[in-house]
This record gives C-alpha cells, sequence and structure tokens, in this order.
C-alpha cells in the first residue's frame, strides 16, 4: 500500500454530519455495523430458506420476490443514489467470512486473525475480475431472477466464496476485488452525496503510527486495504467505520457533499487516476441496462425465451450479442465518438487516455438508466412482497394478516413519466460531467466545447434507445 507523505486538500464543500454527538457515539460503538448486519442477515436466512425449501414459483417466492424486488429497488433507487457504498457496511454475504478470520464478531479481538494471510495477486487488484463475475451472473439472469432454486444456489456460492477468499487472503478481498454486486455499487457510489473521508489530509500525514492501517485496541486495520490519509473516492470504501473507531486523533468523519464529487477526481496522491477496468464497468453497466429494458420490457419475446435458456442455439445467439454488445459493441461506438471529439478539438492527447477519461462520464446516464429500468418493473410487481410477509416459506400461514392480499400493481400509467425525468437528468449530468473531464484533459474551455460535440450526441443517442424501449 503507498502512503505518501502529501496531502490534498478537499476542494469542494462538505458538512460533517458525525459532529452531531449522537451520531459520532453511534458509529464509533463497536456494535454499529452488527446491528446493520444482524436484521440483513435474518432475511437472508429466510431468502435462503424460501429459495431451496419454497414454492417453485417466482412470484410467491420469498427469494425473488425480496431479492430481485424489493432489495433491488431500494439498493438502486434509494441506497447508492444518496448513501453510496452503505449497503456494503450492511451486507450479511461477507459477514461469516469476516467473523470468523478475526475470530470475533463485535469485539476487537486482538491477535492473529484465523486466515493464511495471503497477499491479493497484484494483477488483479482492480475491478477486472468483478466485471467478469458480475457479466457471468448477468448474462443468465433470466434464470436467476425467476427460478428461486438458481437464486439459492447463486447466493450459497457467494456467501461460500467470501468465507473461503477470507481463510486464504488476508482481510475482505471478496467485497473489494470479487464480489459482482460490489464492483458497480463502488462504481455508482461515487455518484453519492455522502462519503467517509479524513477531515484534514494534512493531519494524517504528521501521523506517524497510522492506526488506521494497523489497527489499536479500538478498531481492526482498514478491511478494505484502503489508508484513509489518502482516501478519495467512495469506490474504495466499504463505509465499515473501523478507522473511525481506531483514528486516535478523531481526524475521521461522515460527510454530506455535492453530488458526483468523485468523479470529477482526475488524480490524487495514492490514486494513479481513472483506469480501464472502472470505464468498462461503466460500460458494461450501460450495456446491461439496455439489454435488460430490451428483454424484459421490449416487444421481442423470442429474446425473452432466448435468454431463459429455452432454446440452446437461441440462447448461444443472445450469450453472443450479450457479450458483444457489453465488450465490443458498446466501447467501440464510443471509442468512435472520442475519435471524433480528439480529432474534432485538434487535441494531441493519447485516443486511449481520452477514451478512459471520457467514460466516466456515463456514470450518472448509466445509473439514472438503472433507475428507470428498476422502474418499470419495481410498481407494478411491488405488491406480490405484501402477502409474503405474512406467509415467507408458503406453508399457508397469515401471520401479518395479509396472506392474501391480492396482486396489484400501483400507478403503471405513471411509470414512464418518471423514467423519462430520471433519463434526462442522467443526460443533463453525464453531458455537463464529460465538458469538464474534457476541460481536465485538454486544458482549454474552447477544445472541450467542441469535443463535447460527438460524446454529448452518443449519450443523446443512447438516452433515445431507452425512451424507445419504455414507449414503443
Ligand atoms: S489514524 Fe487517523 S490521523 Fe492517523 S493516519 Fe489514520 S486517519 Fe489519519
Ligand atoms: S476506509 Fe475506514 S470505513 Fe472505509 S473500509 Fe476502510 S476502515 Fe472501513
Amino acid at each position: 500500500m503507498v502512503v505518501r507523505g502529501m496531502a490534498r486538500a478537499f476542494v469542494y464543500p462538505r458538512l460533517e454530519l458525525t459532529r452531531w454527538s449522537p451520531l459520532r457515539r453511534l458509529v464509533k460503538h463497536r456494535a454499529f455495523q452488527f446491528m446493520l448486519i444482524l436484521p440483513n442477515l435474518a432475511v437472508f436466512v429466510l431468502v435462503l430458506a424460501a429459495a431451496f425449501l419454497g414454492t417453485p414459483v417466482g412470484n410467491r417466492n420469498f427469494a425473488i420476490i425480496f431479492v430481485w424486488i424489493v432489495w433491488w429497488a431500494a439498493l438502486i433507487v434509494l441506497l447508492i443514489p444518496l448513501a453510496g457504498r452503505i449497503w456494503c457496511a450492511m451486507c450479511p454475504i461477507p459477514a461469516p467470512g469476516e467473523w470468523l478470520q478475526r475470530l470475533a464478531i463485535v469485539a476487537r479481538r486482538p491477535g492473529r486473525p484465523f486466515t493464511l494471510g495471503l497477499s491479493w495477486p497484484r494483477a488483479l487488484r482492480n475491478i477486472w475480475l468483478q466485471n467478469g463475475t458480475f457479466l457471468a451472473v448477468a448474462l443468465f439472469s433470466a434464470i436467476i431472477l425467476t427460478r428461486p432454486l438458481a437464486t439459492g444456489i447463486v447466493l450459497t456460492l457467494f456467501i461460500g466464496l467470501a468465507l473461503l477468499l477470507s481463510l486464504l487472503f488476508e482481510r475482505r478481498v471478496f467485497c473489494r476485488y470479487v464480489c459482482p454486486v460490489g464492483g458497480f455499487i463502488g462504481l455508482y457510489a461515487m455518484v453519492a452525496p455522502l462519503e467517509l473521508r479524513v477531515k484534514d489530509p494534512q493531519v494524517c500525514v504528521t501521523h506517524k503510527e497510522k492506526d488506521c492501517l494497523r489497527g489499536n485496541a479500538k478498531g481492526y486495520p482498514c478491511p478494505w486495504m484502503a489508508y484513509p490519509g489518502n482516501l478519495w473516492r467512495n469506490i474504495d470504501c466499504g463505509l465499515c467505520t473501523e478507522c473511525l473507531k481506531a483514528c486516535p486523533k478523531e481526524n475521521v468523519g461522515i460527510f454530506l457533499r455535492p453530488f458526483g464529487q468523485d468523479l470529477l477526481l482526475a488524480r490524487a496522491p495514492g490514486w494513479k487516476g481513472r483506469s480501464l477496468d472502472e470505464a468498462y464497468k461503466a460500460f458494461i453497466m450501460l450495456s446491461c441496462a439496455l439489454i435488460y429494458s430490451a428483454v424484459y420490457t421490449g416487444p421481442w419475446g423470442f429474446l425473452k425465451e432466448w435468454a431463459n435458456l429455452s432454446d440452446p442455439a437461441g440462447f448461444a445467439l443472445y450469450a453472443a450479442g450479450f457479450l458483444g454488445l457489453n465488450l465490443i459493441g458498446l466501447p467501440g461506438v464510443f471509442l468512435i465518438a472520442v475519435a471524433l471529439a480528439r480529432w474534432i478539438a485538434r487535441a494531441e492527447i493519447p485516443l486511449r487516455r481520452l477514451f478512459v477519461e471520457l467514460a466516466y462520464a456515463l456514470v450518472p446516464l448509466g445509473l439514472t438508466g438503472w433507475i428507470a429500468f428498476t422502474l418499470s418493473f419495481v410498481l407494478v410487481n411491488i405488491s406480490y412482497a405484501i402477502p409474503l410477509l405474512s406467509d415467507p416459506l408458503g406453508r399457508g400461514w397469515d401471520l401479518l394478516g395479509t396472506a392474501s392480499h391480492p396482486w396489484t400493481p400501483y400507478m403503471p400509467e405513471l411509470v414512464p413519466l418518471l423514467q423519462l425525468p430520471f433519463l434526462w437528468l442522467g443526460l443533463a449530468v453525464s453531458i455537463g460531467l464529460a465538458f469538464r473531464i474534457a476541460q481536465q484533459n485538454l486544458e482549454d474551455a474552447a477544445k472541450a466545447r467542441r469535443a463535447l460535440l460527438p460524446i454529448a450526441s452518443f449519450m443523446t443517442l443512447i438516452v433515445l434507445l431507452f425512451q424507445r424501449l419504455y414507449l414503443g
């Protein structure tokens, strides 16, 4: 880990929430993260029970409805846009592995952790693996999202892999480098107006002991292998609050800030700058939002059949199209747009670098694309959750008296009216961000304005495609 003796100042306005002493005491309490994880772990156990023992009918199964509708909608529409990686702080999947590694659930146990403690290979210290694991899950989404058994198997694999990696490697390598969900949460968390950061980076430079890195009696060393003194982006921090507990200088806080600040950051001490693995995550997420919108809301029933593995030849075609669009098609068209931008602006910057830099401007549009896609099914289907609250395992129970609540689509006519403002908001923010990134790289506002033309056209085309899919 690089710990440089340089400090960069925060250049945007921040309001420290943890100055409010009840909140500060709460997040510094050793049981804070456990209290976040515990209810989710209870639901997770119920999800696995329903997945393996409940009805195979998707829309009557607790696992399908609570994971792919309730949790998914809460994650995409609320948690990530407003609170970044907060889900990573409360996720039950890595918890058993972390507790075993620490041989403790809440307490700060001194001594060696229970793990071989291998270092994660340097070549994999990026999110390429997360791009791969996400594509693997996304390719089979039509099966995973509708078959309880498939959901159960995937979640069991996640928890098993997280446990195994905790026993082999140091700290939370599953979350940081492997988890397919963590990859996109990290990317989109950079939009959020909430951050955990140091208050004054200069204090970290002069604090030689670096308790946040080494751990002390109050807190574990950062499980995400981050150094708070060099932490500039939400993508690198799982919001576990260990450094907040450990820092003897009281130099770590949780802040409110303007949306999207991490995306404007070009370089900072300890961070080399924008990278191709993260750029590809932006392409993959945007492509998948488009593909899912076409498969699940578009008029082409055969696509759904193919994605559903009803016909092996059809699935092979779907898989080729899916991977082709994700890895070559959309990045390829964007590359052409960037090449045009470079040519129009008469810019000297290498094409590859401008391609990577400008790809980050797609992050707001990707997030709003996912919000729009999620809105297409959540209001219509969320009422399936109500009877399941009374009978989660399909045993004929009526625990809360809601077991016979009928399926009720809420405000289906309003869905497009909600989707379009999100899409156009995402477009406006992405175009603004593309201009700022072009300015950072071309160092000339006039050149940046010229370079914007093909990039903004590409983004507008994407929004028109979404619009066509939603409005027909
Ligand atoms: S312990 Fe606190 S002051 Fe010291 S380096 Fe870590 S965050 Fe900075
Ligand atoms: S930087 Fe702090 S809050 Fe973030 S993952 Fe590391 S220890 Fe946890």
